[in-house]
């Protein structure tokens, strides 16, 4: 995708100048490790049942716009009423209906590094991010400075486990946070299921979702495309109160859920049980990996609760590179990001791709 030339950025407001069109960096590989989804895919048995119910679906009507089916079987699930919950066109839409109902002139508490779509999205309707950035060794959030400045911000985000360091955040912290930021708070939870064995079973997923009782400014953020393997139908979904609820819903596009999305969310949803032995290897596999990999000269990493890690390595862009064109390997490269110097994000995968990794990793820098 070509940038944008100055003869059209003429006809866009100033504020929005410094924007060039999302390139996700993708090519074509045997090995992809780069987008931090489920190279496991939905299970062969709900998958069948999902291509059922997409031949159920009435393409004429309008979808609904509530999701009324699968938003309440996301309540059941996590223990809230349907009035707690929204579904929406992925996470990526909840984000930026959370800045369009509450960011406009405001000032976002950021913890960079993390997600870029939260001060991308914010830019766009006027927030100004106030940055406390993470500790340079552990890159974990410094929480003291956090909360100092939390009084002075107008609302908050939070990525637990975070993209791209794979750290969780204790859910004390996030109460604490809750209590100092005047405003709404997003807890990015789109990894919550990666936290620990058993998470889709239990129905609260490694979550801050226990404090919504109390805090009313708590928005919990999911989604089905990282776990659920379904990032090609692009649901998320919002748990908070069912005021803020409100507010998101009431700055929507009515229609943004497909309905042939919707249909393949609610049986993946209600057979989510059958995600879990994936899940359990995919855990595994992560400690597989990084043992593995910490036995390689020069190789940094930090530990992870998601389905990805980062590590550090000399020449990162460079092996990045050499990982795609000798070896058909996708990861991520973060090496050029402020406070990510010589990092790759690198998603854990099936066994079969991993030891693609390993093997390609050990004859790059054995
Ligand atoms: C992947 C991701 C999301 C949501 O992705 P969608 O595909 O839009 O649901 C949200 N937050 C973080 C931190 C992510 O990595």
């Amino acid at each position: 995708m070509s940038q944008i030339p100055e003869r059209v950025k003429q006809w866009m407001p100033a504020h929005l100048h410094g924007l060039e069109p999302y390139d996700p960096a993708f090519t074509p590989c045997d090995t992809i490790l780069s987008a931090n989804e489920n190279n496991f895919g939905v299970p062969a048995a709900v998958r069948d049942e999902m291509l059922a119910a997409l031949a159920g679906v009435e393409e004429m009507r309008y979808p609904d716009a509530l999701s009324g089916e699968l938003r309440a079987e996301l309540a059941a699930w996590h223990g809230v009423e349907p009035a707690n919950v929204l579904v929406c066109n992925g996470g990526d839409e909840a984000i930026f209906n959370f800045f369009l109902a509450f960011g406009g002139g405001a000032k976002l508490l950021n913890c960079p590094p993390t997600f870029e779509v939260y001060e991308l999205y914010g830019s766009m309707v006027g927030v100004s991010a106030h940055n406390v950035w993470r500790d340079p060794e552990t890159l974990r959030p410094r929480w003291d400075e956090l909360l100092a400045a939390a009084p002075s911000c107008d609302l908050a985000v939070i990525t637990s486990p975070n993209n791209p360091t794979g750290d969780a955040v204790e859910r004390a912290q996030v109460e604490r946070l809750l209590e100092a930021v005047p405003g709404p708070v997003l807890v990015d939870e789109a990894y919550a299921e990666f936290t620990g064995a058993g998470q889709l079973a239990a129905g609260q997923p490694g979550t801050a979702l226990p404090l919504l009782a109390e805090h009313p400014n708590l928005v919990v953020l999911h989604t089905l495309s990282k776990a659920f393997g379904l990032a090609g139908a692009r649901i998320g979904y919002v748990i908070a109160d069912p005021g803020v609820i409100s507010a998101l819903a009431a700055v929507r596009q009515p229609y943004s859920v497909n309905s042939f999305s919707q249909a393949a969310a609610l049986v993946a949803v209600r057979r989510r049980e059958e995600f879990e032995p994936n899940l359990r290897t995919l855990l595994a596999e992560r400690s597989r990996v990084q043992r593995a990999l910490a036995e390689l000269p020069g190789v940094t990493l930090w530990p992870s609760d998601a389905n990805f890690f980062l590590m550090r390595v000399p020449g990162a862009a460079q092996l990045r590179a050499r990982l795609r064109d000798e070896h058909s390997i996708l990861v991520r490269d973060f090496s050029a990001k402020p406070g990510l110097q010589d990092c790759l994000r690198v998603t854990v995968g099936r066994p079969e791709d991993n030891d693609a990794l390993l093997g390609a990793l050990g004859t790059l820098l054995g």
